[in-house]
């Protein structure tokens, strides 16, 4: 398959073009930016981690029946993923109260949210990415109400499993961000699924596994995401380093 031209650039991802309609690859860059990219960064390696996590998790909620953009990786940082119409919807779910949810509402950082929050939020950052309600999300025709229903079973399915599966390595799913979008006649989950995404405190110590450690400059963000990865990944980090490909165009 054919590397076509850019067809978006995010803040930590690129987006091309392939040879096929359907598929476009995703680029993982080295870049890291928080607080509406106000914070800037290039760190070498972050886009593999980044990648090779959103790999793995994609692939084990497919396993578990979640539907995802996921195809296949085509190198170390770049997946070959379903070419979605993206929801500008940012649907967060919180199992722990932490972040901002702490400073808008009367919670703790460490108080466990039940039942688990989810929280929509319009996708925009010129507005700051601003917290919606149906109402709103019906008035502004983002999706049906069909579509939210399925969107909010889907993101608990997805906490359900993710929070498993982390916690069997002694890692605490605070909470997360997902992003949806159509395919076909489907609602699939896409973006990314990432330590840029998560919120993760170790199940022991409650250190910061994820970004949290960039925003707040909690310790070393390579060495952090490095660990983290390796650690959801068992094995995968190993076949990525030796992959170290570059993608050239043609495969
Ligand atoms: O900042 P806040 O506490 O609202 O973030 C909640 C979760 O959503 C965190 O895991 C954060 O990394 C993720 N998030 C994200 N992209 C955003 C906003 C939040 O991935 N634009």
């Amino acid at each position: 398959m054919k590397k076509g031209p850019l067809l978006y650039r995010g803040k930590a991802k690129s987006v091309y073009l392939t040879d096929n309609p359907d598929e476009v690859s995703v680029e993982f860059r080295d870049d890291i930016t928080a607080f509406d990219g106000e914070k800037k960064a290039v760190l070498e390696g972050k886009g593999m981690y980044n990648a090779a996590v959103s790999a793995f998790l994609f692939e084990y909620l497919e396993i578990h029946g979640v539907k995802t953009q996921f195809i296949h990786m085509l190198d170390h940082r770049t997946m070959l993923v379903r070419r979605l119409s993206m929801i500008p919807l940012e649907v967060i779910v919180r199992n722990i109260a932490a972040g901002s949810i702490v400073k808008k509402y009367p919670f703790r950082e460490g108080d466990v949210l039940n039942p688990t929050v989810i929280i929509l939020d319009y996708k925009d950052d010129t507005r700051h990415d601003p917290m919606v309600n149906d109402d709103i999300i019906f008035a502004l025709g983002l999706v049906t109400r069909e579509e939210l229903l399925t969107i909010r079973k889907t993101a608990l399915k997805v906490n359900d499993l993710l929070r498993t599966y982390l916690a069997g390595l002694s890692i605490t799913l605070v909470d997360f961000k997902l992003e949806f979008g159509r395919w076909k006649d489907k609602i699939l989950v896409g973006d990314e699924i990432s330590m840029d995404s998560m919120r993760l405190w170790d199940g022991k110590t409650k250190e910061s596994l994820d970004k949290d450690v960039y925003r707040f400059e909690k310790g070393d963000v390579m060495s952090t995401y490095a660990a983290v990865a390796e650690r959801i990944t068992p094995g995968a980090l190993h076949r990525f380093e030796a992959e170290k490909t570059v993608f050239s165009g043609e495969r």
